[in-house]
């Protein structure tokens, strides 16, 4: 029993383990780790290795997605025999596109305790990261692998107001860019790689800068993607001077992406707009 909650019946602990760096675990995930009679992991072998490191040498159970109403009723009789038990998944916090949804949902139903642990999640460390300054965001997790399903998907989010949060994985990049650039048009984009491991990468840009940057095909380890909203307001303008203008007071878009946008829009050379958008941003300095 865990010196945290004294009760005939076990407790099951939510425990988020490290992204990347392993100095990033709480010390009270550690204690727990140690002190629960069982854990269940998402696989254990990747946590034998977490524990290994830690000299934790906690007896494992397997709760992974295709068996997790199978496992999710064996833990639940398990805490009614009175063992503590913890949740771990390979990476970040449980149940955030990772299993764990299921038990912790049974339990809610069945009057077991269930505590949650604060700890490492790719989420919110890519949103401190992002500089995003909107009071609220839209997480999704991972969007559907099938094309189809993907793209319907991002359409019904095209007139979202709020930031969309996205988890991608390297050899899906390049799709999810592209396919966003299709259907939503040119946006502000940050991408959050490898967080908390060497190669740490933070990438603020258009969509398409961010595609062309996927492109050149080095793009080991995991993502978050931040998808910025389209600019709601109606254009107004009717000269291309006027439009300028219009996204110079009314957007955030940089001069580039103004050009960027109008070229397509207009179907005249960016390079063109892009000089006119120069000399009309520099009269404002
Ligand atoms: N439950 C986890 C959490 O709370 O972070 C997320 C698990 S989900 C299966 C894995 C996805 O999280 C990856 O594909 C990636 O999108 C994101 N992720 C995990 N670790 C990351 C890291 N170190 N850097 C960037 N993204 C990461």
């Amino acid at each position: 029993m865990t010196s945290e909650v004294q009760q005939n019946e076990g407790t099951l602990f939510i425990v988020p383990t490290p992204i990347g760096n392993l100095e990033d675990i709480t010390l009270r995930s550690l204690r727990i780790l140690k002190e629960v009679d069982l854990i269940a992991a998402e696989d254990t072998r990747h946590t034998k290795r977490l524990l290994n490191h830690f000299d934790i040498d906690t007896p494992l159970m397997s709760y992974y997605r295709e068996k997790e109403v199978k496992r999710s009723e064996e833990i639940l009789r398990r805490l009614q025999d009175g063992q503590d038990i913890a949740l771990v998944s390979d990476a970040g916090t449980p149940g955030i596109s990772d299993p764990g949804a299921i038990v912790v949902k049974l339990l809610h139903e069945n009057g077991l305790t269930v505590v949650p642990l604060p700890g490492p999640s790719a989420l919110t460390t890519a949103l401190s990261s992002s500089g995003m300054t909107s009071s609220g965001f839209l997480f999704l997790g991972f969007l559907p692998s099938k094309k189809g399903q993907r793209r319907k998907l991002l359409t019904s989010l095209s007139t979202s107001e709020y930031p969309i949060v996205l988890y991608e994985s390297p050899h899906r990049i390049d799709s999810l860019l592209g396919d966003a650039l299709k259907i939503f048009g040119e946006r502000q984009c940050f991408w959050a790689r490898e967080l908390t491991k060497n190669f740490e990468d933070l990438q603020h840009g258009t969509l398409s800068s961010l595609l062309a940057k996927s492109q050149e095909g080095r793009n080991r380890g995991e993502f978050v993607v931040i998808i910025w909203p389209g600019v709601q307001e109606e254009v107004q303008g009717q000269t291309v001077e006027e439009l300028i203008l219009w996204y110079r007071d009314n957007s955030d878009l940089s001069l580039k992406d103004v050009s960027r946008r109008l070229a397509s829009d207009l179907g005249i050379s960016r390079s063109q707009i892009y000089q006119q958008a120069l000399a009309l941003w520099k009269k404002e300095d």
